[in-house]
């Protein structure tokens, strides 16, 4: 039967035919196997290949299997160390000392094929749950920052990352520009064609807006309903009004096809920036709203238009 789910196993054990036995016992349980002679060898390996499970003799030169566990537990490692004790030390103080020291389990050696299994069953049934939830919470992680119908940043993440991106112009004397992007009436494509269509128009924006910039460089989020900001790190305003007017033009000559619906899109823009990013920094939200404010004087002086200034 095979169990292990290549989960890779150090076994710690100075005799050598000791460890044989629970080396072929292991690999044909489907275990990657590592081996060690003694405590200090088994944190060396430790220390550049995470191993979830060890099983670890107690007798041992140079350093014995309870200053090996507590050693591993005073240790930082990527995951959770579960630690099995194998000796023919089994009297009940010898097991409280091994569990006090840190260790998860304790079998008695010479082992029993099918107790070690079943010990190991149990496990792996933690590893793989320690690996779904894990999963589940880098998953998490992501939704917590990404709109759910553009699938770009959302505005929390904005908020989250905006005042590092300042901090590290700022740092290093680089310039920052922002670009507040707002769709042009985007009220009439949900009253005339509805609100799907409308969905599909947002996220053909967001997409474009995402296409049409520098993908390792910029990075963009939706601010708001039709209201998307791209940051654009180490450009100066010049730039990023040119960058705006590219996408304004780009935007304007290619109409959207939203479910066999042609549609013309135009969009306003607010630029600004800072060429050297000065001391202190500046607030977050007060360098968002100065680019809205164009935005909106792009609006009010006829949509489809970029209005830029500097902070
Ligand atoms: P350009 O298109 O007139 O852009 C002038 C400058 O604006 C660029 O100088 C860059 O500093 C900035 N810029 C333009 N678009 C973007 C953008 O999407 N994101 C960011 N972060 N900055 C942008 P640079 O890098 O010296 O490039 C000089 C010229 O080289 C560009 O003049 C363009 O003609 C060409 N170029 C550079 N990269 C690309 C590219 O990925 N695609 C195309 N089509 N042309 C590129
Ligand atoms: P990328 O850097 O992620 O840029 C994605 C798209 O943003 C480009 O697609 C272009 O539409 C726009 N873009 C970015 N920077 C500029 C710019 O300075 N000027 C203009 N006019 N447009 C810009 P594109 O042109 O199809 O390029 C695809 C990829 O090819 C770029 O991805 C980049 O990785 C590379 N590339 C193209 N031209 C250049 C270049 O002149 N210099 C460098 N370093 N890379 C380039
Ligand atoms: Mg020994």
């Amino acid at each position: 039967m095979t169990q292990g789910n290549n989960y890779r196993v150090l076994v710690v054990e100075d005799n050598p035919v000791a460890s044989r036995m629970l080396e072929n016992a292991l690999l044909s349980d489907g275990y990657e196997i590592m081996t060690a002679g003694d405590g200090i060898a088994a944190l060396n390996i430790l220390k550049n290949n995470f191993c979830p499970i060890v099983i670890t003799d107690w007798l041992m030169p140079r350093m014995n299997g309870i200053d090996l566990c507590r050693a591993i537990r005073n240790g930082d490692y990527p995951g959770y160390v579960n630690i099995m004790i194998m000796t023919a030390m089994d009297g009940q103080d010898d097991v409280i000392t091994g569990l006090k020291a840190g260790a998860d389990d304790y079998i008695s050696k010479p082992f029993n094929r099918t107790e070690l299994a079943a010990r190991l069953a149990n496990v792996t049934r933690i590893l793989d749950l320690e690996k779904s939830l894990k999963k589940a919470s880098r998953e998490i992680e992501i939704l917590a920052r990404t709109d759910p119908l553009t699938t770009i940043y959302n505005r929390r993440f904005l908020f989250e990352q905006l005042p590092r991106e300042i901090q590290r112009c700022r740092r290093y004397q680089h310039p920052l520009s922002i670009m507040m992007c707002d769709i042009d009436d985007f009220k009439a494509v949900n009253d005339s064609h509805g609100h799907h269509i409308g969905d599909l128009v947002l996220r053909e924006f967001a997409s474009r807006l995402s296409a049409w910039t520098r993908c390792d460089i910029d990075w963009l989020a939706r601010y708001g309903g039709e209201e998307f900001l791209v940051v654009l790190p180490e450009i100066r305003v010049a730039e990023a009004a040119g960058v705006g007017e590219r996408l304004r033009r780009e935007m304007a000559a290619r109409p959207m096809n939203a479910n066999g619906f042609n549609l013309e899109v135009t969009a306003s823009f607010g630029i600004t920036g800072f060429d050297l990013v000065p001391d202190p920094e500046p607030d977050p939200e007060l360098f968002i709203s100065r680019a809205d404010a164009l935005m909106y004087e792009a609006k009010k002086n006829g949509k489809n238009r970029v209005m830029v200034a500097s902070c």
